[in-house]
């Protein structure tokens, strides 16, 4: 039985049908708080197809649906809310501020005294236990656990999977008004709640004050961004009226969707591709990454605050392994959403093209994979904010993001300076635990350890150490390591070619911008990458030839913001799918084309 509700200000009104089919009309006393839309009255008006249920039993927070022998509980909880104005980045916090930094400290003893407790998988909106347990760590101190979550295995996907096909006969055929609001409501709650929020992200994935912030920010963005998007979309016009026709165009969402997000951007990545997602009209199965479970667990308790209805987003923490290809094979996943690597990427990109028994879609990926980004210094910058800008995006979460730069490619005639300056300021940067605010936190587990040093290692015999190389002992058995920088290296050195996605910075010379640009492009990464120069021409140049999704002129290479830098690689960096851009929902939809003979049937009213 397919259930849809509409909501004006605090009323419902409810129809349903059999089978799969929904209508719902949005008519109701009151404000329509400027909810009422082209996509409402076409609803409206086919209401003499649909049966009506016996009775609807409405209460502030539930309608109860009774048809025919059928009585279905809803929670109606989703409160309309409309964007306010304009879309704006969320501003950023002041942490030299004494009144913030007292706040960030309060928000860390608080969430300091919620550690280390258990979550629940949640399918369907059913809490659920298992026997097996993910247990994430505080990266600089390791002693210290997080959250302990339930491990989803295989036989929940199947589960999961019925849930998020039970809630999309529903949610695919609620008004976007309504999911809109579910997001925009979500963000209200997490502004409120930004030091706290920011508190979990320095405790799980050890971000200091101001990364942590910026991961915030960006989740409210996307929250206010897609909404808006969604709300666009739904109004999105046929080029051209044949005449004697009535032609439309509609996004319709795909069907349930697989949600993988990495641990690097736990907050901003994994909602950003979940609410993409369910702001569609989609339904998901989110199996967040394994290092960073509870920030993603606390966002579903944003979600079903605001409102969330059971079975849209089904959190299920697992192994990429076993969960997370279970739900990429599954017959009935429709797309798959995923950030991360390049060999995971490719191996779902993989599996999900293979068809399974049952299966009649191809599934769509949205793939956003690593990257080996570069920052061109020509001779005629302005040095000292390029070594800044370098130096921000090398070692920023101790270059733990896809947009890091790993590569600075020197002109000639301001190399040696450059590395001069790049070393003094390596050497004023501090490292230690997040929770007091160093330059530098940790990197994310163990693995990730060995794995930096050992490039660090191939590096040494690559180039010339010229800071830092050594992981910091400390007494917490924390997962620190210096800022590192390797000059003299060649092009297609193994630190200049690999990702390495830790604090190391790789040191490259070349004569002249023709040179610089042929090593720009000589990755099979093509993410961001930055360039500083003080002329015009080489600009131009670079902004035509330099191959990468995310290009900055004169500007360090990282820290994108919503809405004006569109995010997404080429290449091996992924599907260029460009989060909080104006294109990103439309990979989340498929488009429908509806045209009408007129004057066959009697036209609706206004039209
Ligand atoms: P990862 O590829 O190891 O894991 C990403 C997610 O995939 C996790 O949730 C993991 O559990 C899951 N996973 C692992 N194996 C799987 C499988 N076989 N099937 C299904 N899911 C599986 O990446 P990570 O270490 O979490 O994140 C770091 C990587 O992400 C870096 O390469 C970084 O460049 C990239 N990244 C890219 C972007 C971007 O926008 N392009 C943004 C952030 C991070």
């Amino acid at each position: 039985m397919g259930l849809g509700i509409g909501l004006i200000g605090e009323r419902s009104t409810l129809f349903c049908e059999a089978g799969s089919g929904l209508r719902f009309d949005r008519a109701g006393s009151g404000a329509d708080n400027g909810f009422r839309t082209e996509n409402a009255s076409r609803a409206t008006s086919s209401e003499s197809n649909d049966r009506r249920p016996d009775r609807i039993e409405l209460s502030a927070r539930r309608t109860t649906i009774v048809f025919a022998m059928a009585t279905v509980t809803l929670p109606t909880e989703i409160q309309p809310r409309s964007p306010q104005g304009e879309f704006r980045n969320e501003p950023f916090t002041n942490f030299n501020s004494a009144e913030t930094a007292r706040q960030m400290t309060a928000a860390l003893d608080l969430v300091g005294s919620h550690l280390g407790r258990e979550y629940d998988l949640i399918i369907g909106g059913h809490r659920l236990r298992t026997e097996g347990k993910i247990k994430s760590f505080n990266p600089a101190q390791p002693s210290q656990v997080v959250g302990i979550h339930q491990r989803a295995g295989a036989e929940h996907a199947e589960k999961a999977m019925q849930a998020a096909l039970e809630a999309f006969e529903t949610w695919s055929r609620t008004s976007v008004e309504i999911r809109a609001s579910l997001l925009l409501n979500a963000a209200q709650i997490v502004r409120e709640r930004k030091f706290e929020f920011c508190a979990w992200l320095t405790y799980e994935v050890g971000k200091n004050w101001v990364e942590a912030d910026a991961d915030v920010a960006e989740t409210i963005d996307f929250l206010e961004f897609y909404s808006r998007e969604a709300l666009r979309l739904a109004k999105a016009e046929t080029p051209i009226q044949l005449p004697g026709e009535l032609d439309q165009l509609m996004y319709i969402p795909l069907g349930v969707g697989a949600v993988i997000p990495p641990w690097n951007f736990p907050f901003a990545i994994m909602a950003g591709m979940t609410v993409a997602s369910i702001v569609t009209g989609n339904t998901v199965i989110l199996k967040p990454s394994s290092d960073s479970p509870t920030i993603a667990a606390k966002f579903i308790e944003v979600l079903e605050e605001a409102g969330l209805p059971g079975g849209v987003v089904n959190f299920c923490p697992g192994s990429g392994a076993s969960f997370g290809n279970a739900i990429v094979e599954h017959p009935k996943t429709r797309f798959i959403a995923f950030t991360g690597s390049r060999d995971v990427g490719l191996e779902i990109h993989e599996r999900a093209a293979k068809h399974q028994e049952g299966q009649i879609w191809i599934k769509r990926t949205i793939l956003e994979m690593g990257g080996k980004d570069s920052t061109v210094v020509m001779a005629d910058s302005d040095l000292d904010v390029a070594v800044d800008g370098v130096v921000a995006a090398a070692f920023g979460f101790s270059g733990q993001k896809c947009s890091a730069c790993s590569r600075a490619i020197v002109d000639a005639p301001v190399y040696d300076m450059f590395v001069e300056r790049v070393r003094e300021k390596v050497a004023t940067l501090t490292v230690g635990d997040p929770a007091v605010n160093p330059n530098m936190g940790p990197v994310i587990n163990k693995a990730a350890m060995d794995s930096i040093l050992n490039y660090i290692d191939i590096g040494k015999k690559e180039g010339r150490l010229v800071a830092g190389g050594m992981a910091r002992e400390n007494a917490e058995g924390g997962f620190f390591i210096e800022p590192t920088v390797i000059v003299d290296v060649a092009p297609d050195a193994v630190i200049a070619q690999e990702e390495i996605f830790g604090p190391v910075l790789a040191v490259i010379k070349v004569d002249g911008f023709d040179e610089a640009l042929k090593v720009a492009n000589n990755t099979e990464y093509g993410l961001t990458g930055a360039i500083y120069t003080g002329s015009r021409e080489t600009l131009d140049v670079a902004t035509r030839e330099y191959h990468v999704g995310n290009l900055y002129l004169n500007r360090k290479c990282t820290g994108a913001m919503v809405g004006a830098h569109p995010f997404g690689g080429f290449n091996m960096s992924g599907t260029d799918s460009k989060a909080g851009g104006p294109d990103y929902l439309l990979l989340f939809t498929q488009a429908k084309s509806v045209a009408e003979k007129l004057g066959s049937v009697p036209s609706r009213a206004g039209i």
